[in-house]
């Protein structure tokens, strides 16, 4: 039976996990942790790196180096949050052929799909160095308020990945799942998930019976830890301000350095009350004078600054209970997701709202890939019996004269869905209504998101008004959306099935897999010769260690003269071999190197 990973895709930090003896399991990387950052980087030659690495040289690389990309994918260029994002990112974003977005790494333009492939391909990397086995299947989360292009895009990275995503799940609902296995609960709980860069909130009702329904679901795509942790850093830059007359933001080297510590202090105001930001030589006075930040930084100073991002997150957690047509004492448990959770304003602040505390018993961290790997064995292993029963997160409907947005399926609906609504032509004589299938809470229509258009043709001459036009919206299980009209007098009927558009066309999606398949090859054999070079290097050092006592042993006998002179040259071929990054040589060389180190250890022991 294939196995099947479950990925959180996280707007900071990634988590990857699987089920294994019926124990949903996170999978640590090679570093031991349970995270892995979503960084991707490029290096001045060319290397591409993720995670860890690319997080450790965030600073000295900022404009090459991609943070929070989960923010713009599958945005359209000119999309608030995308203008926002160019105005504020330490890295290029620039426009694509399609009116997408791609981020400028060195000299190459790359789609957002392809920086997520590249976090997603790690994930998948970190899981079969782990089970030994290659895996070509996952279940993906997003946040619940994606809609339906931002879930295509995540689908496409997975699929650039060498990924066969055969399920996006809602992070929440995830959550949910983990939160609820394997306990044979009935209970309505709340997730409030607040992480780096998204919040959103889901209330859920838990069957006995493995049966996981979403009542209703919200969120905010753009309000996160980085929120937060931009407060903190204007607050810096105004305090240096003030001292020094000098814009820390002229800098790009000096902002990303406050960047790191600002989320450092963040992270520290959990546990203290008060932590110092001291980072020297920060910014030239302009007089050739190095200018250094070193302030102190309290708790509650970090609250006030951010009272109003919180204040947000429990507007939408009221809304969501009025959606559920809940009383917030109808809600059994509370279960907080995310990094910024461990924040303790914000755990003061749900509990006050949901007046209860807090359930601590999940990991804010990995609850979520855990319910993802919890789905994906439930799709493959008729064992795991579950049912998850989701809801679309946004309404969706067409666009009508004047360009009011008419919504036909509500949010929060249970999906598989199906709705209709009759609608009359808005000119006399009309012969041919055109169809903009649209996804959005916005009454106007150009601020929702356009999933597809159509033209009905062929209606009857006839006064305004008198031609009806049935629209049917269908949602299937998987959450494709079909929609399809008819003229109710002649049966004159057209019909799509919308599909998502990440803002790649099939034949680049194409290119960037291959890509990607490509590269996969070559880090793992890259990997290969990293490998090879540390055990040759490992030996090469243990030989020239003995070196001076083994000379000293046998440099009297014409033999022994004569074997040093050899040992040199092998030491010296496999120099040359590691120079070169030739895998066979290398191990071909370091087949010799340790017939001389055993030898040289021989020489030293029975001499000793
Ligand atoms: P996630 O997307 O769930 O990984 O959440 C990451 C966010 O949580 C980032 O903004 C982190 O800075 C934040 N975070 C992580 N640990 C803490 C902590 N101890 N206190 C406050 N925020 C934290």
């Amino acid at each position: 039976m294939d196995r099947v990973i479950g990925i959180d895709l996280g707007t900071t930090n990634s988590c990857v996990a699987i089920v294994e003896n019926d124990t949903p399991t996170v999978i640590p990387n090679r570093g031991g942790y349970k995270t892995t950052p979503s960084m991707v980087a490029i290096t001045e030659a060319g290397k591409r790196l993720v995670g860890h690495i690319a997080k450790r040289q965030a600073i000295t690389n900022a404009e090459n180096t991609v943070f929070a990309a989960k923010r713009l994918i599958g945005r359209k260029w000119n999309s608030p949050q995308v203008k926002n994002a160019v105005l504020t990112s330490s890295y290029r974003i620039v426009e694509g052929p399609h009116g997408d977005v791609r981020v400028q790494l060195r000299t190459k333009p790359y789609s957002v799909p392809e920086i997520s492939a590249m976090v997603l391909q790690e994930m998948k990397t970190i899981a079969q160095d782990y089970l030994g086995e290659t895996v070509s299947k996952a279940v993906v989360t997003v946040p619940a308020y994606f809609n339906d292009n931002q879930r295509q895009a995540t689908k496409d990275a997975g699929q650039i990945a060498g990924l066969d995503v055969i399920r996006i799940i809602n992070e929440p609902t995830a959550a949910s799942l983990a939160y609820g296995f394997g306990k044979n609960i009935e209970k309505i709980v709340a997730v409030y998930d607040l992480g780096g860069g998204t919040f959103d909130i889901s209330i859920l009702e838990i069957g006995g019976n493995g049966i996981f329904k979403v009542l209703a679901t919200a969120g905010d795509t753009f309000l996160g830890g980085e929120d937060f942790d931009a407060r903190i850093i204007d607050w810096f830059v105004q305090g240096f301000r003030d001292d020094h007359g000098i814009d820390l933001r002229q800098d790009r080297m000096a902002l990303q350095r406050l960047k790191d510590a600002a989320e450092k202090a963040k992270c520290e105001l959990s546990s203290v009350k008060e932590t110092e930001v001291n980072l020297p030589f920060i910014i030239s006075s302009g007089r050739n004078e190095a200018l250094h930040l070193q302030r102190v930084i309290s708790r509650q100073t970090l609250e006030s600054l951010t009272e109003d991002l919180i204040e947000r997150t429990v507007d939408i957690c009221r809304q969501t209970l009025l959606d559920a047509k809940l009383g917030k004492e109808e809600v059994e448990d509370v279960v907080l997701v995310g990094g910024m959770t461990r924040m303790p304003r914000i755990q003061e602040v749900v509990s006050e709202f949901f007046e209860r505390e807090p359930n601590r018993g999940v990991h804010p961290d990995e609850v979520v890939a855990l319910g993802a790997a919890i789905q994906g064995a439930a799709l493959v292993d008729e064992k795991h019996e579950m049912m998850l029963l989701d809801v679309t997160p946004h309404a969706l409907g067409i666009m009508t004269q004047g360009g009011i947005f008419e919504e036909i399926i509500p949010a929060n609906t249970s999906v598989p869905t199906g709705r209709s609504k009759i609608f009359t032509t808005s000119r006399e004589n009309q012969t041919a209504v055109k169809i903009l299938v649209m996804q959005g809470d916005h009454e106007r229509a150009e601020d929702n998101e356009l999933l597809g258009e159509f033209i009905l043709t062929g209606l009857r001459r006839a006064p305004k008004g008198s031609v009806e036009i049935d629209v049917v919206f269908e949602i299937n299980a998987d959450g494709i959306v079909s929609v399809s009209a008819k003229d109710l007098e002649t049966g004159q009927q057209q019909s799509i099935q919308v599909t998502a558009t990440s803002g790649l066309t099939p034949e680049e999606l194409k290119a960037m897999v291959a890509g990607a398949e490509e590269f996969a090859v070559d880090r793992k054999a890259s990997e290969e010769v990293e490998a090879a070079i540390q055990e040759a290097e490992t030996v090469i050092a243990e030989i020239n260690r003995l070196f001076p006592q083994v000379e000293q042993i046998v440099a009297s006998s014409d033999f022994g003269r004569d074997a040093i002179a050899k040992a040199r040259a092998i030491v010296q071929r496999a120099k040359d071999a590691i120079q070169k990054k030739d895998l066979a040589l290398i191990k071909e060389q370091t087949d010799g190197l340790v017939r001389t180190q055993r030898m040289f250890k021989g020489v030293v022991s029975k001499s000793s």
